[in-house]
């Protein structure tokens, strides 16, 4: 090396030591920069090309060997970009190694279809993602793969439902819309007495908040439509874990086909870099709406687990590092009465989704549930009254003065 070379262009590292935010700038970064470039490179190609036959059969031994490095022959099997993003997105949440899909169900299904063959089991809580619920539910059912649905936070209802056939147990941590959180620990504790692997939606928490690895849950998954891409232009789904695990449901993601389009997976990393600055923002004003929301008389009951309320939050002040930016209400009214108050603020959009720089509001019945009845609703939690928060990056005092005028108005 050059005496007056910069030497940390060649040696910088990231280190485990460093902060979320360094992490999340820097994390898993090659530098030198391929090409000089500061930013990533979209390498939009469906396919790659080979010198000559002598060049194509080297790389086909070389694959065979495992040694191939991440050069592929076709896009699905690989992307030099989704690559990059992927050894990000890994650094980012403190795993070994990360699988990018399409979208979060994508990550979901192709996942639980890589761990689970006809004849085993598995056991989901009953907060779970709606979709995937659907998934265990139906579609597993048919192909044999028997589901167990137990509570949320009862971990003796958790263990009485683990048989010999289990071989995976899916929860989320926050749930959706109550904002569950989970003993991991006592989930972990379970799990390996039973040697049963366990998967942890993770994408309400982000790794900011909490880093499910870290307690020794074996796979974490994100839908990075949300917090990750943080700006709701894109639809990615993200696995993290084991280098074996990982690799497992990479060789069945290039048989189902649901691969991140590599302009998305650059989304998805420019998102990412600002995630800790986004989600300490969030954490906070959400802190300060929902402690303002509880003391209005015409809100009933606030559901966030920064609030010592909840249910849960002893476990979440354990586990997590903030409370995240969504909050669940229930409005002094009936469906009218709620859905008045959600066309009486100003400032938050009406959307499903959350995560993003936006605030975002909606009434899960009117939204996700709206073909139910209300006793269908009932039964599964969702109440006509309400209503879901997600809290952006706007000012707070602006947040809380327009929500105000808005419960003023019922
Ligand atoms: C949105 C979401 C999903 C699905 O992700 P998509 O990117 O929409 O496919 C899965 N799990 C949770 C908790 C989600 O919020």
């Amino acid at each position: 090396m050059e005496p007056n070379s910069k030497a940390s262009d060649l040696e910088f590292r990231t280190t485990l030591d460093m902060g979320p935010s360094t992490m999340a700038v820097h994390g898993g970064e090659p530098r030198p920069r391929a090409d000089h470039s500061l930013t990533l490179p979209i390498l939009q190609s469906s396919t790659f090309t080979f010198e000559n036959t002598a060049d194509l059969r080297a790389f086909m031994e070389a694959r065979m060997w495992g040694l191939a490095g991440t050069r592929t022959e076709y896009g699905r099997y690989g992307n030099p970009t989704v690559t990059a993003v992927e050894e990000h997105v890994a650094a980012v949440e403190g795993g070994e190694a990360a699988v990018l899909f399409s979208s979060g169900m994508a990550a979901v299904t192709t996942t639980i279809l890589s761990l689970l063959a006809p004849g085993r089991r598995l056991v989901i809580t009953d907060d779970i993602y709606r979709r995937t619920r659907q998934f265990c539910l139906g579609f597993l059912q048919r192909l044999g793969i028997g589901c167990s649905v137990v509570a949320a936070g009862d971990l003796e209802a958790l263990e009485a439902a683990i048989t010999p056939a289990t071989g995976l147990i899916v929860s989320e941590s926050p749930t959706n819309p109550y904002l569950r959180v989970l003993d991991l620990e006592g989930l972990v504790d379970i799990a390996s007495r039973y040697k049963v692997k366990t998967l942890i939606d993770s994408t309400f928490a982000t790794p900011v908040n909490m880093q499910p690895l870290a307690f020794g849950i074996d796979l974490v998954l994100h839908s990075g439509t949300k917090y990750l891409g943080g700006h709701n232009d894109l639809l990615a789904g993200a696995l993290i874990g084991s280098a074996s695990l990982t690799a497992l449901v990479r060789q069945n993601l290039w048989v189902l086909g649901a691969v991140i389009d590599p302009h998305s997976a650059y989304l998805l990393q420019r998102g990412m870099k600002t995630l800790p600055l986004r989600v300490r923002q969030q954490n906070a004003s959400a802190q300060a709406i929902a402690e303002f929301l509880e003391t209005n008389p015409r809100v009933r009951r606030v559901w966030y687990p920064g609030l010592p309320s909840h249910p849960d939050h002893a476990v979440a002040r354990r586990l997590m590092k903030g409370f995240g930016g969504v909050i669940s209400l229930e409005i002094d009214g009936d469906l009218g009465a709620t859905s008045a108050f959600i066309d009486a603020v100003s400032i938050p959009l009406i959307a499903s989704s959350f995560g993003g720089v936006e605030t975002l509001i909606e009434q899960p019945a009117l939204m996700s549930y709206y073909e139910l009845s209300s006793e269908e609703r009932l039964a599964i939690g969702i109440k006509d009254n309400l209503v879901r928060l997600s809290v952006g990056v706007e000012d707070t005092q602006d947040l809380i003065a327009d929500l105000e005028r808005a419960l003023s108005t019922l």
